[in-house]
């Protein structure tokens, strides 16, 4: 591309006009990845999550996704911040620190939400650094490195992946291990739990290891084994038991994909009988 023939006005016009239609393009495409996201066609691309999808198909660097998944996020409570991304007051950066601000301080409220986003509009990634810093309740963040050896890590990422709909962080995680720990190491809880473990009101644990060792510990459907869990395939809404016959292990991602498959398919057939009663 030859631009040396450009004036100085063109030039400048042009790249002005070029980023606001970027802006655009950018708006666009968080409102693309929140309905594949509702969908969860992620997995269909055998992809564990939105994420995944943004980095393997969508060929985004894993900062640049990241910063959409948080728009993603961001959007589906405040779909005003599309416009805000548009005019150039907010910036995926932003969103990106604003979204992460959010799930530590554990602030859920849309309100709470847009009145922080207010503040950052048209700040620099530093300003907003420290707007965010001076709402934190307690400023106590710290990071631990930990050298460990390659079987360690491997154990650590099996206990992450089980984990996962509990305890999304590490600091999560590392709290729940050390709960869990104590409630065998400490032994002044070991008789309360062996009290507690005979009030099986969901899944027995009988059950539950069956199925697990059934299906080799991986989802069914992609094999994968980040966040596994017991899925009723005859489901426990209408009358679906649960025995090993009707449990089987699917990840998080499948599951949900599965549900929307479900709902797709059954309230199609709602309509179609109620679009029939009028006429007799
Ligand atoms: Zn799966």
């Amino acid at each position: 591309m030859k631009l040396n023939h450009l004036t100085d006005e063109t030039l400048l016009d042009d790249t002005l006009k070029l980023v606001e239609r970027e802006r655009n393009i950018g708006g666009q495409i968080l409102w693309h990845l929140k309905e594949i996201d509702r969908r969860k066609l992620f997995v269909e691309l055998k992809c564990s999550s939105l994420f995944d999808y943004c980095v393997r198909i969508l060929k985004y660097s894993e900062g640049q996704a990241s910063r959409r998944v948080s728009g993603t996020r961001l959007l589906k409570d405040l779909p005003g911040i599309a416009g805000k991304i548009e005019n150039g007051s907010l910036n995926l950066t932003q969103l990106n620190q604003a979204n992460f601000f959010f799930r530590d301080e554990k602030i859920s409220s849309p309100e709470k939400k847009a009145e922080i986003l207010k503040k950052i509009e048209n700040r620099s990634t530093r300003e907003t650094e420290r707007i965010l810093h001076e709402h934190r309740k307690e400023a106590v963040s710290r990071n631990v490195f930990l050298v460990v050896k390659e079987e360690t890590k491997k154990k650590l990422e099996k206990v992450r992946d089980l984990k996962a709909h509990t305890c999304p962080d590490n600091d999560s995680l590392i709290t729940k291990m050390c709960d869990e720990v104590t409630k065998i190491w400490d032994p002044t809880l070991i008789k309360r739990m062996s009290h507690g473990s005979t009030e099986g009101r969901f899944i027995p644990k009988m059950i539950e290891a069956q199925v697990w060792s059934r299906d080799r510990g991986v989802c069914t459907k992609c094999q994968g084994t980040y966040a596994l869990e017991l899925d009723h395939i005859k489901p426990f809404a209408v009358g679906g038991k649960s025995t090993v016959e009707n449990l089987r292990l699917l990840c998080r991602a499948c599951n949900q994909r599965q549900r929307v498959t479900y709902f797709q398919n059954t309230i199609p057939d709602k309509n179609a009988f109620q679009l029939k009663r009028p006429d007799g």
